[in-house]
């Protein structure tokens, strides 16, 4: 997984804690490899973030997020249902056994919470 700091400061990766440079690619290998349990940590890991980040309310990610729409931007909220959807996708449809998009997840997750 690739992960580019856009930013002006120096990041920090929330899987390795390798520091990430400004305008340079973080080549991250600390992603679990299959796609279930990355989207289960990811998953708890946003439902922290949004409650202790906003004082979001809710026990699931849906909830959260509703809690939290009115003070959020449009690409946060877009953010935050594409999580979501990838989820209640691999988690409830049978026919879905890998994320469609996994580097488009991670990037989303990151842009939810860096
Ligand atoms: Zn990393």
């Amino acid at each position: 997984m690739v992960y580019i700091n856009t930013s002006s400061e120096i990041e920090y990766c929330n899987w390795c804690s390798s520091t990430i440079f400004p305008a340079s690619a973080h080549h991250c290998i600390g992603y679990p490899t299959n796609d279930y349990e990355l989207v289960i940590v990811c998953s708890k890991r946003l439902e922290r973030y949004l409650r202790s980040k906003y004082n979001a309310k809710g026990n699931n990610l849906r909830k959260l997020l509703r809690s939290i729409e009115n003070i959020l931007d449009n690409q946060h909220k877009s953010a935050i249902e594409y999580i979501i959807d990838a989820r209640n996708k691999l988690v409830h449809d049978e026919l879905c056994v890998k994320l469609d998009n996994r580097n488009l997840f991670i990037y989303n997750y990151h842009y939810i919470t860096d």
